[in-house]
């Protein structure tokens, strides 16, 4: 089964004939910084990540992470 990104067309899995619709890690990242900070902390795991179902795993403020 082939996945696409459903925001920008950016193919993220290739497979067969069959197409599905995911989200790739940079609308991923840009649709977490439009989300309130809240939810994504109810959300995400201890170490401060959110998992996204293709096994991903973005930091919900990747600017204080990066500087910690
Ligand atoms: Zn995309």
């Amino acid at each position: 089964m082939t996945v696409v990104c459903a925001w920008c067309g950016a193919l993220i899995a290739p497979g067969g004939e069959q197409l599905s619709h995911g989200i790739c890690v940079s609308c991923a990242t840009d649709f977490m910084s439009r989300l309130p900070r809240a939810f994504l902390e109810s959300v995400a795991d201890p170490d401060g990540t959110v998992t996204l179902f293709s096994g991903h795993k973005l930091p919900i403020d990747p600017r204080s992470a990066s500087s910690r």
